[in-house]
């Protein structure tokens, strides 16, 4: 019989996030929706809960291994990271809380220290579930760099909380969208140098990425000095590209940082500083 898990996303759609026009409900089905799609193409069945509290009677009567909450965060608006809640720290909680906080803690731009897995006795979702249940709130979207995050890099925290999953199940986790990756390039076996996009919304922090950005920092420009590519970024690479005069390429309509772009920037940087 296959595993099966429950995903509960909040149900709170008047918690706003900071700078960015959505909400903790629509951005957490989001979250929940493209889980469902890596969980399902790994062989696991899944169902996404959208009835807030009743999600609990919905998840019992679906009889799933793992119930899994996926809320976002709010404080004061400094508080920063990852955390994980479990009813108790029982082997079998552990099991699974332990992997997606660790996953998760690897990939949000700045973990407090201290912030982790607790237990919590008076959550409903925690207390009246049946089934193994980890309570996710991925990270504080009342940060406004944060709530740009949690919106743009959807993909990657859905991919990250199944990996850590599928790692805990002891099932093989498959990654949907390399094979569309591989299918897109010529065929033929060389070894392609990697090329590095202007977007890589849903993918890991790119190292070429983080030395463009520096550069444009040292030239002046005001960018968030990190592996992520937002709207921002690619503005400036736009307004950098014109003042050079550089025909940038592009891919799906957005700049492509390949090697010919971070030459140029680079000779432009250095030379006319
Ligand atoms: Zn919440």
């Amino acid at each position: 019989m296959a595993f099966k898990v429950y995903l509960s996303p909040s149900n709170q759609p008047d918690n706003t996030y900071n700078g960015v026009n959505t909400n903790e409900r629509d951005n957490c089905r989001a979250i929940a929706n493209l889980l469902k799609e890596e969980l399902v193409f790994c062989g696991i069945e899944v169902k996404v809960g959208l009835n807030g509290s009743s999600n609990v009677t919905e998840s019992n009567a679906f009889k799933p291994n793992l119930h899994i909450p996926i809320h976002t965060n709010a404080f004061n608006k400094k508080a920063r990271g990852t955390s994980v809640m479990v009813y108790s720290k029982d082997k079998n909680n552990m099991k699974y809380a332990e992997p997606v906080f660790n996953a998760l803690k690897g990939i949000v731009l700045k973990q407090d220290p201290g912030r982790g897995i607790s237990v919590r006795t008076d959550l409903k979702e925690l207390n009246a579930t049946v089934s193994t249940a980890v309570y996710i709130e991925v990270d504080f979207h009342d940060v406004k760099e944060v709530a740009v995050w949690l919106t743009t890099q959807q993909s990657l925290i859905a991919k990250t909380i199944a990996k850590a999953i599928c790692k805990a199940a002891g099932i093989t986790y498959k990654d949907k969208d390399e094979k569309k990756d591989n299918t897109n390039g010529n065929n033929n076996n060389s070894v392609s140098k990697p090329e590095y996009y202007a977007y890589n919304f849903g993918t890991q922090p790119n190292l070429a990425v983080y030395l463009i950005k520096l550069l444009l920092n040292n030239y002046g420009y005001k960018l968030d000095e990190n592996g992520y590519i937002g709207s921002g970024t690619e503005n400036a690479l736009k307004d950098i590209f014109n003042k050079m005069n550089f025909k940038y390429d592009t891919k799906d309509g957005k700049v492509l940082i390949n090697e010919r772009a971070c030459k140029a920037i680079a000779d432009y940087v250095f030379n006319k500083k």
